[in-house]
């Protein structure tokens, strides 16, 4: 068979690296560039991401190379799937990001690899790239590096001083869903890894507060990502799994990725993916942990370990919670005001501002744009007292409104199967 030209290159390596997460813009399908017009970008590789500064940044999203010696089961990957393979050169990388760095395409690089030979040989090939485009190149665009637990700690060092942030994937939440489907890779040694990096992190930031010139390392820090639905492990185990990684390892994002169902697949795996709002109900959950000073406890029950996929998971504890309610928003102190459903930290601080000059009512809930129909029901402001909660009823509220069936679209897939 004939070696895979650069474009086809791109094409085998950018299309192998859509399926990591930690991207803003990963899980498109509408941009294809394969298929042509404005703005398309996904073929190429192009994906979106943000800044610590919370600006969205353009990169080239690629793998080194789809080779890999470890036969991760969820991974389309694996040593034993029968994908189109191909593997850059690490100077070809740097050109390719150079000349799309040149045509404006991207603000930066978003780079991982298989693994080859072993994991400090890959470890090495990652970190040329980056070396290479810092220093004889003088890139100072965005370099996202994907590390390698088991690469040796002064490649890992290497990585986070010319990258901007790097990150190593837990891939599943507990150590029996590795041992399970990625028995290669151990929870202990990613943590270890994640352990050396936040040393690492910290070390750079208290050099650079006494001395500004300090080379800084991974200055935008580490993540990770989890895939979801690979195991029958819950949302309480997922949720445990990033809480822990926020506090100990200080980690700036956990991503959490639906398994998606790959060709020639183990029969370990499940055979549909699972529902994308089980992601987003995680994400949501996520940023109450980290914003709203919720603990993994208060959003899943021993008896309800997953979150539920028709509420969102704070308005699933305000009902479970109704003792808690109606707040006051003229009286409540912030850590409850963050608890109400439709309340976000900027309308929260808003409240505290205006309430110091008059007391809340209905007309400034609407000027600071609260959603009503979620809020109204948990809280009361001078002219306003819900009636005592009840779950069945706060919930016909916020229901969304019924569907009037078309008579001709095709029924949906229950209704034809007869299953009602
Ligand atoms: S090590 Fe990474 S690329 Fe290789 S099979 Fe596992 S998840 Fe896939």
């Amino acid at each position: 068979m004939s070696k895979p030209d650069l474009a086809a290159k791109l094409e085998i390596l950018a299309d192998a690296a859509k399926y990591d997460a930690s991207c803003a813009s990963s899980g498109t399908t509408k941009r294809d560039a394969r298929s042509g017009g404005i703005g398309s970008t996904t073929g190429a590789g192009i994906c979106h991401s943000y800044t610590p500064d919370g600006r969205c940044v353009s990169l080239l999203k690629v793998l080194l190379t789809n080779y890999c010696v470890y036969d991760c089961l969820y991974c389309i990957n694996r040593a034993s799937s029968g994908v189109r393979r191909a593997r850059f050169t690490p100077e070809e990388v740097v050109q390719l990001t150079l000349d799309f760095y040149r045509r404006n395409y991207i603000e930066g690089l978003f780079l991982s690899s298989g693994i080859i030979r072993s994991p400090d040989y890959t470890m090495e090939q990652v970190v040329r790239v980056a070396r290479t485009l810092r220093v004889e190149h003088q890139f100072r665009g965005y370099i996202h590096l994907k590390t390698i637990p088991e690469a040796s700690p002064e490649l890992i060092e290497q990585a986070g001083r010319w990258a901007d942030r790097i990150s190593i994937n837990v891939e599943l939440p507990t150590p029996a869903d590795l041992a399970q489907l990625a028995p290669e890779k151990n929870l202990a040694r990613i943590d270890q890894s994640m352990q050396v990096i936040q040393a690492r992190i910290a070390q750079g930031k208290a050099e650079r507060a006494e001395s500004p010139r300090a080379p800084a390392f991974a200055p935008a820090g580490q993540s990770t990502q989890m895939i979801v639905g690979a195991t029958p492990s819950p949302d309480a185990d997922v949720l445990a799994r990033a809480d822990q990684l926020y506090r100990q390892r200080k980690l700036k994002r956990v991503y959490y990725s639906a398994f998606s169902p790959i060709p020639d697949a183990s029969r370990h795996l499940p055979l549909l993916a699972p529902p994308l709002v089980r992601e987003h109900r995680l994400y949501q959950a996520d940023w109450l942990l980290r914003f709203y000073g919720f603990s993994v406890g208060e959003l899943t029950t021993p008896a309800a370990p997953d979150l539920r996929l028709d509420v969102d998971p704070k308005m699933a504890w305000a009902l479970r919670h109704r003792e808690h309610f109606p707040v006051d928003l003229n009286l409540a102190p912030r850590e409850l005001l963050l608890r109400v459903p439709g309340l976000g930290v900027r309308n929260v601080d808003r409240i505290l501002r205006v309430r110091r000059w008059h007391r809340l009512r209905l007309d400034d809930l609407l000027r600071l744009r609260v959603p009503m129909k979620k809020a109204l029901p948990f809280v009361a402001v001078a002219d306003h007292t819900p009636h005592r909660l009840e779950a069945a009823g706060a919930l016909r509220l916020l229901a969304p409104p019924a569907d009037q069936l078309d008579l001709f679209a095709p029924a949906p897939a229950s209704v034809r199967s007869g299953e009602l």
